[in-house]
């Protein structure tokens, strides 16, 4: 594949424009948002749908979140149940993706909805991804901007170190303020289902609906292409540590110190700091322990509620075996 020239466009009328002209043109435009920076391509056009899984390495069974300006535009792509319209009126712009069934004739490429009669949709909350969606005028495609497997990307870097060469441009808006990708939500018949715990606390969700959120461990739904090892560094994890050993690098949460090299996610043990740190942090703690010589990080025990339900289940398929 012929190296691309990837340029990096300003947050400027301009490099919104220059980006809506490149996705029309069936490029691929990474873009920030409120969870992690995204991999744009027209939702419409299945050669630049087709461009997502390739520049990404990513398998093709696994479908891709539809990015949309607002409510409106969902409602034109999916029937929404009430219990969907409540949490789309609540939480709408934010992290939370909608898995809901697909109408017929919307002009979807099949491999964003992998082949499924569902799309999953969100309209994110970051003023310059509504911005970019505003001024293409359409669902965009987006998975997180990274090679598949990978650890996410919250910096215009991060993007540039896993696709520089393999997109047409990067918009750049700076860190991603929330830092974990969005809350995933299903439905079976009229129960809401958690398909990925993410930026929007599940806790939310349950108060909004009166009840609490059925898990997929309790259910038959699936969720396609939640992979065991995923969001993966170089080196391996150790999760719940107390401390570091003498060949890990230490990745911190709370007050605790460590006498070993190493980074804290929130010294003040504050999960949405965490989840903001996780993946700055993380490609952090690989670094340094490459620059050692060492192949572990060490990670502490984080809260499993809130946001850590989210942290923690990143942290598991980072640390999960890879085949
Ligand atoms: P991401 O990799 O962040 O783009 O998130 C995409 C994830 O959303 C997929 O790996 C699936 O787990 C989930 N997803 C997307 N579309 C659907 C769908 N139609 N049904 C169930 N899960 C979906
Ligand atoms: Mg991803």
């Amino acid at each position: 594949m012929a190296e691309l020239n990837t340029v990096i466009l300003s947050d400027s009328a301009r490099g919104l424009r220059a980006a809506a002209g490149l996705l029309r043109a069936g490029e691929l435009v990474a873009f920030p948002t409120e969870t992690v920076y995204g991999l744009g391509a027209n939702a419409r056009d299945d050669r630049a749908v087709a461009r997502i899984f390739t520049a990404k390495g990513r398998p093709v069974f696994n479908p891709l979140i539809v990015h949309v300006p607002d409510a409106a535009m969902a409602l034109e792509l999916a029937e929404f149940s009430p219990a969907a319209e409540a949490l789309a009126k609540r939480f709408w712009p934010g992290p939370l993706t909608l898995v809901l069934p697909r109408r017929p004739d919307t002009g979807l490429s099949g491999l964003a909805t992998a082949g499924l009669d569902t799309v999953a949709l969100r309209v994110p909350a970051h003023p310059l991804a509504h911005r970019l969606l505003e001024e293409f005028g359409g669902p965009l495609a987006a998975p997180s901007a990274n090679p598949s497997g990978g650890v996410s990307p919250t910096t215009r870097a991060h993007v540039l170190d896993g696709l520089d060469g393999a997109i047409a441009a990067v918009l750049d808006g700076g860190a991603c303020p929330v830092g974990l990708e969005s809350t995933i939500v299903g439905f079976d018949r009229d129960t809401a289902v958690l398909l990925r715990p993410g930026g929007l606390p599940v806790e939310e969700i349950a108060a909004l609906l009166g009840r609490p959120v059925d898990t997929l461990t309790t259910r038959h739904v699936t969720a396609p292409g939640q992979l065991q090892s995923h969001y993966a560094p170089r080196a391996t994890l150790r999760l719940d540590a107390v401390g570091a050993a003498s060949d890990e690098i230490w990745l911190g949460f709370g007050p605790v110190a460590s006498l070993r090299p190493g980074l804290n996610l929130s010294e003040r043990g504050d999960l949405v700091e965490a989840a903001a740190n996780l993946f700055a942090h993380l490609r952090a703690a690989d670094a340094l322990a490459a620059e050692a010589g060492l192949s572990r990080i060490a990670v502490a025990p984080v809260p499993d509620s809130g946001l850590g339900l989210g942290i923690n289940d990143r942290l598991r398929r980072a640390a999960a075996p890879r085949f």
